[in-house]
């Protein structure tokens, strides 16, 4: 795997994809700058190389040029982070951009507008993806949130280029990914919680391969209670995706992987914050009554398997974390997830929901890894080889 660490980037110019898909305020301000962040080392050993680097990103779903969509919105914020003053053109191609690129200097910064401009960006456009590739002498992949796409920043421009390398985030990544999937160390214990049973499927069959223990948290905790016959109340199922539950759980045994469903479920009256609870066992919930987070009994069973676990993957909140009275389960999984870490483990959390509930209790240092793509971690998780990073190796 080639990172920009193999080149030497002395009078290069490096044509970086990095993912500056940030959130902003309604004053188009930046919100959270953890992205930028993230690119920073990749940038910086570059201009330290006595390269330059233009940065290209897609922000948001514009439809067309909509200017509340312009990354010139975060170049401020950007040029703080990373210590210089970037350089902003207002398009991703033509004459000016050629202009623009052609003038660039050792150690300066180009930021190119908002990729999405163009549709010929998510269509995989190869004359769009030429025209980028002419602007670098070395194409850089940093942006592992859209790996998974075919586009023509992400995949098609490569083969434009001889000299191409992943960025130091993507490249950790990678690594983060296939230390749990690959020769990982034992026991490997997956908690995969969420809403639903129907968008973890497929993970759950390409992880029984990689893992000795699944613990299940979450919404979908109850399509499986469910279909072993236990009563549910008003839970959140997914009737039918009963037999799937079942058949998951059959293939399990067969492989030899320990199962951990919850025992003790804290239950509401109605799906709010201000609802009455109680604590039952998992398998009777009376009706009117829902299951929101795992019970006491639950930490401590999942508790003590996390803390003989030598690699852990979390994906899903086990409850709903949004509310407080409900976060509790998620709390003390993110403690003992924690404490494995501090003890030797490897933890990578990553996918949606998990990454969200790690920074909002400040978990984020505290594991090993936080992953920052979603719908790339899962389709890795799936087992699927991503575009972004075919293209590369
Ligand atoms: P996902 O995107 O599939 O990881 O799902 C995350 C969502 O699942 C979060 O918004 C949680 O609030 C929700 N969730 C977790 N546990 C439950 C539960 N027991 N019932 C309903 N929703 C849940």
């Amino acid at each position: 795997m080639k990172t920009v660490n193999d080149f030497n980037f002395k009078n290069k110019k490096a044509l970086i994809r990095v993912d500056f898909n940030v959130p902003l305020n309604e004053d188009l301000e930046v919100g959270d700058t953890s992205r930028i962040e993230a690119a920073k080392p990749t940038v910086l050993k570059i201009l330290e190389d006595g390269g330059s680097a233009i940065l290209m990103s897609h922000l948001g779903r514009p439809e067309g040029k909509e200017q509340r969509y312009s990354l010139e919105h975060i170049v401020k914020k950007a040029s703080e982070i990373l210590g210089v003053q970037i350089k902003f053109v207002s398009d991703s191609v033509g004459t000016q951009v050629k202009e623009a690129a052609k003038n660039l200097q050792p150690g300066e910064v180009l930021m190119l507008e908002n990729l999405r401009f163009h549709p010929e960006e998510k269509k995989g456009n190869d004359d769009f993806a030429k025209e980028l590739a002419s602007l670098g002498d070395i194409y850089v992949n940093d942006a592992f949130g859209t790996a998974h796409r075919a586009h023509a920043s992400t995949t098609i421009v490569a083969k434009h280029f001889q000299d191409k390398c992943f960025g130091l985030l993507l490249a950790k990544e990678i690594e983060s990914l296939e230390k749990v999937l690959g020769n990982s160390e034992k026991p490997v214990t997956a908690v995969l919680g969420g809403a639903k049973v129907s968008t973890k499927i497929t993970v759950i069959e390409n992880i029984l391969d990689k893992i000795d223990h699944l613990i299940i948290g979450g919404g979908m905790t109850y399509t499986f209670v469910k279909a072993k016959g236990g009563k549910i109340g008003n839970s959140l199922v997914e009737e039918d995706k009963q037999d799937l539950a079942l058949k998951i759980l059959k293939l399990a045994e067969e492989k030899g992987v320990q199962v951990h469903l919850p025992v003790d479920s804290v239950i509401a009256d109605s799906f709010s914050e201000m609802a009455d609870t109680n604590v039952v066992s998992v398998k009777e919930i009376p009706d009117g009554w829902m299951g929101l987070d795992i019970g006491p009994e639950t930490i401590n069973q999942f508790g003590s398997v996390i803390k003989d676990s030598k690699t852990i993957l979390w994906n899903g909140p086990v409850g709903v974390f949004e509310m407080d009275t409900f976060a509790k389960g998620t709390i003390a999984l993110g403690e003992q997830i924690a404490a494995a870490t501090r003890d030797g483990a490897f933890s990578l959390v990553g996918g949606g929901d998990s990454v969200a509930a790690v920074k909002k209790f400040g978990f984020e240092d505290k594991v090993s890894y936080v992953s920052t793509g979603g719908g790339a971690m899962l389709e890795m998780l799936e087992g699927k080889s991503l575009p972004g990073i075919e293209a590369i190796k």
